[in-house]
């Protein structure tokens, strides 16, 4: 049963609420202990939320266009009465004060939170290791890392755990891990969602989520939270698509997409055959399909990197240990350490226009090369991780790590929405077909997936 069709189901009262509440619960009691993935859930609100929905579809009252839908959030945003710890010991103690705009906008449709779920600490990762409470199993690919930062909610959702996960993503923190776990993640042009209420890893590059097994409860989360919202200055203006529209959807005449020569060498060659596979099945469907070249790829990591470390080091003076918990560096893991003292370093250095000057020029470079190839095409399809996941404890270096990431962060460099979905497996690990698209052509992804499942 598609997310859709389970929210037809509680509205035409097939089944309750309380019961799919109550069955995420049996599974969370089953194999949270050995996944590793909520970090913390409340059973008690998430029943008394799922029994007042109940109560209002019996009563014939309106109900939200999420009315009984079970999310998980990622520990870096912001919910009421939970411990937002961002999986670090910097704020193992840190009481969630208020909600995220994101998650005021599912509770007023109903849509029910069940839990928190775990991430690289302070989502600085690709792998959910860097969690100060340890990594998650990969429910699809035992053994291997779930990817990250994102990695317990695309795990909750490939679990079975709830219907849809919020996560963040800097530099592909939901596309990876969805690519992993073989589920589906988008993240949406920069400032379509609102910030408000995530602890920021690179601001500039921040963008909030949805992760979920298929792309009606992509469609649907999107539809809640994408919006403009007065408290962010980042968030976008405009109306906002309807994307259940092209939910089914099964033609693709019309739209042009592309393959990416360079995306296609970085890439293993047989991630590249089942990717390949996937983006046949939209030729299938009527997509014209065309090869274009991107010059600057070698720029991409470097610059995102630069980025990334300046504007942690700034997020992360707030954590001197007066406001919140302990004082950063006192506490945190190595990978945080690392990116807090070049960060820092690089910041000194910073009245000469050395290093992060450069980055930002490199990043309009980066940003018109991809308009410019988008300006011909509707979307660009390909791989969305080059590498297979590792086996968790296997000991990768900093670089080794960064190189999952080349293929996202091209989009948050750019600013461009950006999806994966499952293309095919490789030796039974699941693979994702990226796709991504001119800013704010973000219901195009959503229809070229929803093809993509229609045709399977
Ligand atoms: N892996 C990338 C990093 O470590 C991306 C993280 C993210 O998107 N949050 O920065």
């Amino acid at each position: 049963m598609s997310v859709i069709e389970k929210l037809n189901s509680i509205q035409n009262k097939e089944m309750t609420a309380k019961e799919n509440v109550e069955n995420f619960i049996k599974v969370i009691d089953e194999k949270n202990e050995e996944l590793n993935i909520f970090l913390e859930v409340n059973t008690e609100s998430a029943l008394k939320q799922a029994e007042a929905i109940d109560k209002k579809i019996a009563n014939g009252e309106k109900v939200g266009f999420l009315s009984g839908l079970v999310f998980g959030i990622k520990a870096n945003i912001n919910v009421e009465d939970y411990i937002i710890s961002a999986a670090s010991k910097t704020l193992d103690n840190y009481f969630g004060s208020y909600n995220a705009t994101v998650i005021d906008k599912i509770l007023a449709e109903d849509g029910i939170i069940l839990g928190i779920t775990n991430m690289d600490e302070f989502a600085a990762g690709s792998s959910t290791e860097t969690s100060c409470f340890g990594p998650t199993q990969n429910p699809a690919a035992p053994g291997r890392i779930p990817g990250g930062s994102s990695g317990g909610s695309a795990a909750a959702v490939a679990a079975e755990m709830c219907d849809i996960a919020l996560g963040s993503d800097t530099g592909g923190s939901i596309r990876n891990p969805a690519s992993h776990c073989g589920v589906v993640g988008f993240k949406p042009t920069y400032g379509a969602v609102s910030r408000q209420g995530l602890l920021d890893l690179s601001m500039s590059l921040d963008q909030i989520g949805p992760l979920a097994n298929d792309t009606s409860g992509i469609a649907l989360a999107l539809n809640a939270i994408s919006d403009y919202d007065e408290t962010e200055c980042t968030t976008l203006k405009g109306e906002r698509s309807d994307f259940t529209s092209v939910l089914e959807e099964k033609s693709l005449e019309g739209m042009k997409i592309a393959v990416c020569k360079e995306f296609i060498d970085v890439t293993d060659a047989e991630i590249n055959v089942a990717v390949n596979k996937a983006i046949h099945k939209l030729v299938e469907a009527g997509a014209e399909l065309v090869e274009v070249s991107f010059d600057h790829i070698d720029l991409c990591l470097p610059t995102y990197y630069l980025i990334n470390y300046v504007e942690f080091f700034s997020a992360t003076r707030k954590y001197d240990g007066r406001d919140y918990g302990y004082r950063i560096e006192n506490v945190c893991g190595e990978e945080v350490l690392r990116r807090i003292e070049i960060g820092s370093y690089i910041s000194q250095k910073e009245y000469s226009g050395k290093f992060y000057k450069k980055a930002l020029q490199a990043r309009s470079l980066i940003r018109d090369e991809i308009n410019a190839m988008l300006e011909n095409v509707d979307l660009i399809v390909g791989p969305t991780v080059p590498k297979l996941p590792h086996k968790i404890g296997d000991e990768l270096t900093p670089m080794e790590m960064y190189a999952y990431d080349v293929l996202t962060v091209i989009a948050n460099l750019a600013g461009i929405p950006a999806g994966s979905i499952k293309a095919g497996e490789v030796d039974g690990i699941p693979v994702g077909l990226q796709i991504q698209a001119k800013p704010l052509d973000d219901l195009k992804i959503i229809k070229a997936m929803s093809v993509f499942e229609n045709e399977n």
